[in-house]
């Protein structure tokens, strides 16, 4: 029996297994739902991305709202990456992970003041501005400290919408980046503000892209604009190309990272602009396949139209399908010999959108265990509390042994800041 994804999820005596350890055997021990991360898929996830980019000044930045838990951090800071964060609250985490500030990029279209400021006294490598408003607030908050804020403006390449429909953060009509027709007159600005020293460039065009073409459509406009800045007399130095590689889910062929970047390698040498220091911001690429989120069988409940297999987890622990329609594919923890029946597997919240795969076809009773699969990204780092449901444990194994990283909650730590009246 084959699965999507990773090779470090597999089935062995019919019992399924992440990197040596199975599944079953983990959820006796530390309960259950339980999102398993495999350590060697992560660092085997980011090893193209670093063969192909070997010999160039580069910075890999993790994209870390993708799964921020700290052993993750941790994991890809000793692998000497960087990370591409959204908020203050993300730049603790790198800290307290032993993250280098002075390897973080600062995303976001809402910056505050407050974040800008905490940034600016941990040293953070670069601000990616998305606005000409930001401009003028980060120039204002990093002169009253004295400082000059190290910026990129995030360009938004627009591509063509009808070749590539799928991208949802590169076309003109959406919140994100500053539009390619005013970016030059945004650097100028940058550039005259007693604030703010420009470093870079950067795009991001959607996540989940499984084609090469995009990136190259988005790689052209950039450069163009690079010429652009660079003529108007403002050095550029670095290029971000953000992150958005798709992952297989269930039959998507994404490019490998490698693949990727050699194409794009190919073109930014042959514009000749070789030289320059090149960041990338992979989230889900790097984490997605590497983990999986375990669940067991509550009920089973037969029905005339559909039948249910009601999980101990659900749209709090794992919000992609409720929120996306996302397809996640699902597999026994272990293999009976008994003929499937089709369910929609669903969790205990009370919403209808709480469900986690729909028409999947499972052998399995009451109390076993369903792995659901390439939950790695956007799994953990989307948990909410709703339903007063504390959030999952995490386990990462690390050459077959199982280390947990995050404690189940409590639910007395679900309310440990609300007060009674008086
Ligand atoms: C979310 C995000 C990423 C990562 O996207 P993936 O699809 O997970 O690779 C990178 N850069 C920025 C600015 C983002 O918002």
């Amino acid at each position: 029996m084959t699965l999507p994804g990773s090779p470090f999820v597999a089935y062995r005596d019919g019992q399924l297994h992440v990197d040596g350890c199975a599944l079953d055997a983990l959820a006796d021990q530390y309960g259950t739902p339980l999102y398993v991360y495999s350590q060697a898929a992560m660092l085997a996830a980011l090893a193209p991305y670093e063969r192909a980019l070997a010999g160039r000044k580069h910075l890999v930045c993790y994209a870390m709202k993708a799964n921020s838990s700290l052993a993750v951090l941790q994991t890809f800071a000793r692998a000497g990456c960087g990370f591409d964060i959204v908020s203050a609250g993300e730049l603790e985490r790198v800290l307290a992970a032993g993250g280098r500030a002075d390897r973080v990029v600062f995303s976001g279209v809402g910056k505050t003041r407050a974040e800008m400021r905490r940034a600016l006294e941990a040293g953070v490598r670069c601000f990616n501005v998305e606005s000409e408003a930001e401009l003028e607030v980060l120039s204002e908050v990093a002169a009253s400290l004295g400082r000059r804020a190290p910026v990129s403006l995030r360009v938004n390449p627009d591509v063509d919408a009808k070749t590539h429909p799928y991208i949802s953060t590169g076309l003109r009509d959406n919140k994100f980046g500053i539009a390619h027709d005013r970016a030059v007159a945004a650097y100028r600005r940058a550039a005259a503000l007693p604030g703010l020293q420009v470093t870079g460039i950067d795009c991001h065009i959607g996540s989940q892209i499984t084609e090469v073409a995009p990136y190259l459509d988005a790689l052209d406009r950039v450069l163009d604009l690079v010429e652009a800045v660079e003529a108007a007399g403002i050095p550029i130095h670095h290029v971000d190309l953000g992150g958005g590689l798709g992952i297989t889910y269930t039959d998507e062929t994404p490019p490998a990272a490698d693949e990727l970047i050699a194409r794009l390698l190919e073109r930014i040498d042959a514009r000749g602009h070789g030289h320059r220091e090149l960041l990338f911001e992979p989230g889900r690429s790097l984490v997605g396949n590497a983990g999986v989120l375990v669940t067991e069988v509550l009920y089973l409940k037969p029905g005339e139209e559909k039948n249910f297999c009601i999980v101990d987890a659900a749209m709090n622990d794992l919000m992609r399908p409720a929120m996306y329609e996302a397809w996640m594919a699902t597999a026994a923890c272990r293999l009976r010999d008994e003929p499937p029946q089709r369910y929609d597997v669903v969790g205990p919240v009370c919403e209808s959108g709480d469900w986690l795969a729909r028409d999947r076809l499972l052998a399995v009773r009451q109390g076993d265990r369903i792995a659901v699969l390439s939950a790695g990204a956007y799994g953990m780092s989307m948990a909410s509390n709703y339903n007063t449901r504390g959030r999952a444990a995490e386990v990462m194994v690390i050459d077959g042994q199982a280390h947990l990283i995050r404690e189940r909650e409590t639910p007395q730590e679900l309310f440990r800041g609300e007060r009674l009246l008086g």
